[in-house]
């Protein structure tokens, strides 16, 4: 069942507890003028993400949220999928960085398995960047949105400024990483415009749906 339209003014909470993503988001709802508020701001327990699928675990996320607040809550699952390593880490991205998060012990686990498979050509080494946004109302209503970016895996990594795997992502079409982009180039949004990363993209989507033009 459908989500009525938000406007500006109306409050949200964003659903993560990962720095890198509120950051996007802000960045990407920064026009629309809705009041934002992240889980992890709020004190919220962080939901196990239980689910083998982008969509089970932003759902979880989101309704997570949204019953602990009785606010609309907006979730992101997201992750890389390796096509030689059959799509993982997958739904595991943020497991292969281990506990705390070590995104550089992450890359080269990737990079190893990468080295393990044989895959050392560009043509061998393509993946893609997935999400999965789930905006959930309190009475249990949910809507998703779905982005991807394709490109390859490169080594070593090459730039400073994003989250995560972005310095080993080279999206298609580019011979830049998305750790070298800065945040307006990566997101390449704005209405009427697709967007460059998935979580652009899928924030399209969502923005046709769901923002009050
Ligand atoms: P989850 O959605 O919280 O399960 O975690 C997604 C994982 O994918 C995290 O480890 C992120 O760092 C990684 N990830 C998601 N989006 C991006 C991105 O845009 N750049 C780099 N890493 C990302």
């Amino acid at each position: 069942m459908s989500i009525p339209r938000l406007a500006p003014g109306d409050r949200l909470v964003l659903a993560t507890h990962n720095a890198g993503k509120l950051k996007e988001f802000q960045e990407l709802f920064a026009p629309f003028g809705l009041d934002l508020v992240s889980a992890g701001q709020l004190g919220l327990p962080e939901p196990e993400e239980t689910g083998t699928t982008f969509a089970e675990n932003a759902r979880l996320k989101a309704h997570a949220a949204a019953q602990a607040t009785g606010m609309l809550a907006l979730s992101d699952d997201s992750g890389l999928c390796v096509d030689a390593l059959n799509g993982d880490p997958g739904v595991y991205t943020a497991d292969w960085a281990g506990v705390p998060r070590n995104f550089d012990h992450a890359m080269k686990r990737v990079e190893d398995a990468l080295q393990a498979a044989n895959a050392t050509e560009p043509g061998q080494r393509t993946a893609s960047f997935n999400a999965t946004m789930c905006l959930a109302h309190p009475d249990g209503r949910d809507v998703l949105y779905v982005g991807k970016v394709e490109g390859v895996m490169v080594w070593p990594p090459r730039g400073t400024i994003g989250h995560g795997y972005d310095p080993v992502f080279m999206p298609k079409g580019y011979d830049i990483t998305f750790g070298q982009m800065p945040a307006d180039m990566k997101h390449s949004w704005a209405p009427g415009k697709r967007g460059l990363s998935h979580r652009a993209r899928a924030f399209d989507q969502f923005f046709e749906a769901q923002i009050e033009k």
